[in-house]
Formats: C-alpha cells, sequence, structure tokens
C-alpha cells in the first residue's frame, strides 16, 4: 500500500515522463510501477527482473527506510553491498547518491569508522608570536619531554629535556633534568634564566609542576608571567611541541642504540641546540644573496658556527670607549635589521602556511551546537568505550591563554545548562564541557533521530 502511495506521489513530480521514458517503467499485475530492464531472458526471479521503482531519498521517508534496512540487512556494508541488496527488490532514483548520504548518517557505522572533527581553522596568531619588537626569549614556551634513558653505573636510570622555546624567534634552550619534580624543574630553568635572561611570559600545558605554588612563587619573584594552555588542547601550545618534536628525532638520529651518561647527553643536546638554532625561518632561495636568518641572529646578530672556522668579522679590536660605544650602536643595528627581516621573511611566510592550510582542509566536517560526538579520553581504551557527548556550546575563544578562574567559571555555566536540559536521549550522556574534553569524533544527530523514529514505526 505504502509503496503504492509512494509511486502515485511519483507521479506527480515533474519529472516523471521524463523518468518513464528513461527507465522504460510498466505497471504490473498489482498496479506498481515496475522496471522494464534487459533481464527479461534471465534465470533472475521477478523482482530482481522488474524492481519496483521509487523516488529518490531527498523526497521520500518510505525510500530512506528501504536503505536503512538493507544496509543493517548486509550488516552495515559499504555503499556497493547495500545498493545491490535494495536493487534485489526496487530500484531507487539516484540510488547511489541517496544510500551514500543515508550510509554517512547511519550511527552505528559513524561510531566505528567516522572521522575525527576537523581542526578549526587557524586562529590568528597571538601577539607573542608576531611581536617582532621583542627580544629573544621574551616570550618562552615550555614543556618536558622524555623520558631518556642513561646510564648511571652499571644500572640504566630515567632523565628529562625541559625544552625552553622562544615564542617568536622559535629559537630553543634545552635543558636536562633528572625529573619532572618541582626542583628539578626549578634548577632547570634557573640555570635558563642565568644564561638566557629572565622571561616576561612563560606559556606552558597544565602538568601539575609548571602549576604548583613553588613555581607560581618562584616566577611572580623573578617577575614572570605565567599562561597555561587550555586543558586537554595541546595543539594550543603548537609552537613548543613543534620543536619537540625536532629536538625528538634528532636526539634519536644522534644517539641510535648508543647508551649515554647523563654528561654525554647533555653534550648532545648542547650540539642539538646549535643545529637546531642554526636552521634558517623561511625558505632559503637560489639567488638569496643575505646569509639565511636563523634563531641565532634574532639571539644574537649572527650565526653561531661551531665548526673550526673563525670568523675575523665578529671579532674587532676596539680601543677607545667612543669606538666601543659606536660598536655597541652597530651591533644593535644589526640586531634590529635582524628582527625587521624577521618580520619580512617569516612572518610573510608564516601567513602563506596558514592560508595553504585553509585551502587544504575546505571540508564541512566542522563541529555544530548539537552535534552528537565521541570522546577520545587521555586514557587508551577501545573505541567501544568512548563515552558520547553533545555539544553543548561552541566557544570562539581568541588564541589568549585563560587561567584556571576563567575555566572553573566556564564548567559552571556548562553544569548550568546540563540541569536545565531535560530532552537529552537516553544513552547520550552530556559532558560537562565538550570542548575541554576534546571532542573527537562526529556521530550524526540526524541519524541518530533517524533510529529512534524507525524504532517507533517497528
Ligand atoms: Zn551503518
Amino acid at each position: 500500500m505504502w509503496i503504492k502511495e509512494e509511486q502515485i506521489l511519483m507521479k506527480e513530480q515533474a519529472n516523471y515522463t521524463n523518468l518513464c521514458a528513461s527507465l522504460r517503467l510498466f505497471e504490473d499485475k498489482v498496479g506498481l510501477m515496475r522496471l522494464k530492464g534487459r533481464f527479461a531472458n534471465s534465470s533472475l526471479e521477478y523482482e530482481e527482473q522488474h524492481p519496483v521503482i521509487l523516488r529518490s531519498k531527498d523526497s521520500s521517508y518510505f525510500t530512506r527506510l528501504i536503505i536503512l534496512e538493507a544496509h543493517e540487512a548486509t550488516m552495515h556494508h559499504g555503499i556497493e553491498t547495500t545498493l545491490a541488496r535494495i536493487r534485489r527488490n526496487y530500484w531507487i532514483v539516484k540510488g547511489r547518491k541517496s544510500v551514500k548520504e543515508v550510509i554517512r548518517k547511519c550511527v552505528i557505522c559513524t561510531r566505528y569508522q567516522g572521522q575525527p572533527v576537523r581542526a578549526p581553522s587557524s586562529p590568528d596568531l597571538p601577539e607573542y608570536r608576531v611581536d617582532h619588537m621583542a627580544y629573544a626569549f621574551q616570550f618562552t614556551g615550555l614543556d618536558f619531554a622524555g623520558p631518556l634513558f642513561i646510564k648511571d653505573g652499571s644500572k640504566s636510570k630515567k632523565c628529562y629535556i625541559l625544552l625552553l622555546t622562544c615564542a617568536s624567534s622559535r629559537a630553543i634552550h634545552l635543558e636536562l633534568v633528572p625529573d619532572m619534580s618541582i626542583h628539578g624543574f626549578l634548577r632547570g630553568f634557573k640555570r635558563f634564566v642565568s644564561r638566557r635572561g629572565v622571561p616576561e611570559l612563560v606559556i606552558s600545558d597544565n602538568f601539575k609542576t609548571f602549576r604548583s605554588s613553588e613555581v607560581k612563587k618562584f616566577m611572580l619573584l623573578q617577575g614572570v608571567r605565567q599562561r597555561f594552555i587550555l586543558p586537554a588542547s595541546p595543539w594550543w601550545g603548537g609552537f613548543y611541541e613543534r620543536l619537540v618534536r625536532t629536538v625528538k628525532a634528532c636526539l634519536k638520529k644522534a644517539l641510535g642504540k648508543a647508551f649515554v651518561t647523563f654528561e654525554e647527553l647533555q653534550t648532545i643536546l648542547c650540539d642539538i641546540e646549535v643545529a637546531v638554532n642554526n636552521r634558517p625561518l623561511a625558505y632559503v632561495s637560489e639567488d638569496d644573496l643575505d646569509e639565511a636568518l636563523t634563531p641565532f641572529h634574532l639571539m644574537y646578530g649572527r650565526s653561531v658556527s661551531t665548526g673550526k672556522q673563525f670568523r675575523s668579522v665578529d671579532c674587532v679590536a676596539i680601543s677607545s670607549l667612543d669606538s666601543r660605544k659606536q660598536r655597541l650602536w652597530h651591533l644593535r643595528k644589526v640586531l634590529k635589521d635582524f628582527w625587521k627581516r624577521f618580520r619580512t621573511n617569516y612572518l610573510n611566510e608564516l601567513r602563506q602556511t596558514n592560508l595553504y592550510r585553509k585551502v587544504k582542509s575546505n571540508n564541512d566536517n566542522n563541529i555544530t551546537v548539537d552535534d552528537v560526538v565521541l570522546i577520545k579520553d587521555d586514557e587508551p581504551a577501545p573505541r567501544t568505550q568512548w563515552r558520547i557527548g553533545r555539544v553543548l556550546e561552541l566557544r570562539l575563544i581568541p588564541f589568549e591563554i585563560r587561567d584556571k578562574s576563567t575555566i572553573n567559571s566556564a564548567n559552571d555555566v556548562d553544569a548550568e545548562e546540563d540541569s536545565e536540559n531535560d530532552e537529552v536521549p537516553k544513552g547520550i550522556v552530556v559532558q560537562d564541557d565538550v570542548i575541554n574534553a576534546r571532542p573527537k569524533r562526529k556521530a550524526a544527530v540526524e541519524g541518530q533521530a533517524m533510529r529512534r523514529i524507525r524504532e517507533q514505526y517497528t
């Protein structure tokens, strides 16, 4: 009956006559419109030879149900299998497209095969990344890397690298520390401060050492501001995480299988530090006559070579006070020029990379409010056990790192929303703060709703 009604509705469509001609439709004994097809002489069943015509999924809810039924009957197989199954009995107008769209919204398939939510397009870079008048290490990002295993007598011992990154010049400073404790960190940080100067701002993740009261007190006494990235969103600290990767790669290649002592590792780290700080910041073209701009240029106004050659330019005989002052002005000017070059070359290139990324990932996989998402926690767990959440609110947070108080208040706001919302479907856990919980997989809300409606019908 339902099929007949569907077909009556189809006959009212504007393109029905076209369809009739192209698919060679005919009416069977019971009054159903069927496809003539070309298999009259085959041994196929009557239904397969002459499938019943149905409207496309967009115009018919019935078609949707047929597709879903076939999809489930094929144990959530892909488009081809589902389509083949449907064509045993029915011919759907724009069949492949319809099946594709329905499968894309299948909750179960999305749960197991869904792609991660696309990261939002790159926001504006924070001022500490682009402030060209800053000196090196004025804004410093810090993180631990490791553990590394070192030789301690006949035993092996763990140690960690404290990596400090200048946010604008991208220079690095590496400190080898025996552990990630407060005292280990503070000693490493003090060594850094003595050699590179006191930073104005320190950016780090929410690791308990960085948040401890001793560290906070020390920073306060030194006049260093501390900022923490949003919990569970390590991409906020991308500028130092990227260099952690570089350092790790260098270390892996330099060490190989070698088992070294603390002191030997420290030496290797210094070599890596120099190598990384000597890397060109911007693309070096063939007809570039200038020396490549490196983090060392922004720190000292010259490159630092570890080789044997001695550059006479770096050594100037200075006799009088006046000429010393002149030399000082000269050096300052050189440094200023390098920061100027940094602005024109490097920042320009930074802008281009951002544009490129935007174009490359231009799909509509954007997360929106009320989307049902699977949440991948930090603890490794199989996908079946990931929690389901619903996006309560999307917040456009400028690339400004919030301190703890605002995060707390944000949680409070969401908690209030939770209690007000009674219409949450069963089985869907509403997260306190989906942004904090790092949304990972998008399950289509529509698919969920569809399934619920279908359950009501059956
Ligand atoms: Zn499925």
